[in-house]
């Protein structure tokens, strides 16, 4: 398949495009820089404007597929990513054909604008000038980290690291969360923090969620079978991995999550999926028949972060849920104040109450351990136990058989 974004090198004074031809890609220049010329008189052309790195051109023809208003040639060594109309604009117009249409009108008014503004007005719409300008840094902030996920993706640059969560009546480790990591080949670290949501805009969630199954699966045959004899033997430990809403939004995906699950040979009541509550209540109908099917893999589900989401309790208990995430931010408070202690005692209360067991998250300090197991929480979680971990170290954990 061709690729969706991909990066071209050309010479200086090499032509891009010339004035007539059929648009099917939009570029943006990544390093060096080009010129827009327009024919002039005796068959001269004229430089109307130059263009460096973070610009984008040739956009409107890729979208409405009208002939090139200029031909664009490179005035130094330059590199483009291009961005084909084949890979962005048909699926719109196949999936979203008023989208597609509302966008051609917007570059027809937009061509009609400018064609006026270059004859009558000079200088051009300062306002507008400027907010098409704020938008070009952002697609092209986009577009760049886009295209180094996928790079990274097909070089192996995301992996997975592992923290374990604890049995707070017995110390020993109960499971692991699956966390996503990506260490660029220049070393530089990104927090998922930071990529998971672009992930997530991009759409490219998906594919780094099947790889996060896939491999958190893997590695825990691993950990399961390096367990000291009688360590966390009943049950077994769980691997829990993250997934996100919009990874389920097309409900063909859990057709091929079931399939990694089952080359993967892991029993699935060992796999647990958290999933954020704010993902499950934007669209509450779809997320119960999505929760419904994943669960008739024989998984459990786990809601992530909860009580940051502001989810309506009404909601929770309609869902098939197994487990409650506390979220850091009251393990934190518990520790301030009487009321934020109350708080989590009222979250343990209601999880046990609906059935769910509950994994406290962000436990720094032992006494933040103790009590919370006074409280009924049946797992923890944190830097007090343990960081998030690469394969090896979660296997040398594992190997040990730690008690907390
Ligand atoms: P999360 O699912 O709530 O994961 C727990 C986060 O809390 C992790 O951050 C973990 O390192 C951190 N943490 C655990 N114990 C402690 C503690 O005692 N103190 C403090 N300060 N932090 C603690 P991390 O790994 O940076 O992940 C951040 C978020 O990125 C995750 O939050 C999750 O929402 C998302 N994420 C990570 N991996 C994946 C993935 O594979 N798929 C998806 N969809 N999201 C992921
Ligand atoms: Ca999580
Ligand atoms: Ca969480």
């Amino acid at each position: 398949m061709a690729e969706l974004i991909y990066s071209k090198a050309f010479g200086a004074g090499e032509e891009i495009f010339r004035i007539g031809d059929r648009g099917h890609n939009a570029y943006f220049i990544e390093k060096g820089g080009v010129e827009v010329l327009i024919p002039g008189e005796n068959g001269q052309e004229i430089r109307v404007a130059t263009m460096g790195a973070g610009e984008i051109f040739g956009e409107m023809s890729m979208i409405d597929d009208a002939p090139r208003s200029a031909t664009i040639r490179t005035l130094a060594p330059t590199e483009l990513i291009v961005i084909q109309r084949s890979q962005f604009i048909r699926p719109l117009e196949a999936n979203n054909p008023m989208m597609s249409l509302i966008l051609r009108i917007l570059t027809a008014r937009f061509r009609d604008a400018r064609q006026q503004t270059n004859s009558d007005l000079g200088d051009g719409d300062g306002e507008l000038e400027q907010s098409l300008e704020e938008l070009r840094v952002l697609a092209y902030e986009r577009i760049s980290i886009e295209k180094d996920m996928r790079h990274g993706l097909e070089t192996g640059e995301f992996q997975m690291h592992y923290q374990p969560i604890t049995d707070l009546e017995s110390g020993e480790i109960a499971g692991f969360e699956a966390l996503m990591r990506w260490i660029k080949a220049d070393g530089t670290f990104v927090s998922p923090v930071e990529f998971i949501p672009l992930a997530e805009e991009t759409g490219l969630i998906v594919e780094l969620g099947r790889m996060a199954l896939e491999t958190g699966l893997r590695d825990h045959a691993d950990f399961l079978a390096a367990r000291p004899d009688g360590y966390a033997a009943n049950p077994a430990p769980f691997m829990s991995v993250n997934l996100s809403g919009l990874q389920i939004l097309e409900l063909d995906e859990i057709g091929r999550l079931e399939n990694i699950i089952n080359q993967s040979g892991i029993d699935p009541s060992l796999i647990k999926l958290e999933i954020t509550e704010s993902l499950m209540v934007e669209n509450f109908e779809h997320a119960c028949t999505a929760l419904g099917q994943l669960k008739d893999l024989g998984l459990f589900i786990a809601i992530d972060d909860f009580g940051t989401g502001f989810s309506s309790l009404s909601y929770l208990h309609q869902l098939p849920l197994d487990t409650l995430k506390i979220d850091r931010a009251f393990v934190i408070q518990m520790d301030q104040s009487e009321k934020g202690l109350r708080v989590v005692q009222s979250i343990a209360q209601l999880s046990t109450a609906l059935g769910l067991s509950i994994v406290a998250e962000g436990i720094e300090e032992k006494e933040q351990m103790s009590a919370l197991k006074e409280m009924g929480c049946h797992f923890g979680q944190g830097y007090h136990m343990s960081k998030p971990l690469p394969r090896d170290g979660a296997l040398e954990l594992m190997q040990t058989g730690p008690v907390w």
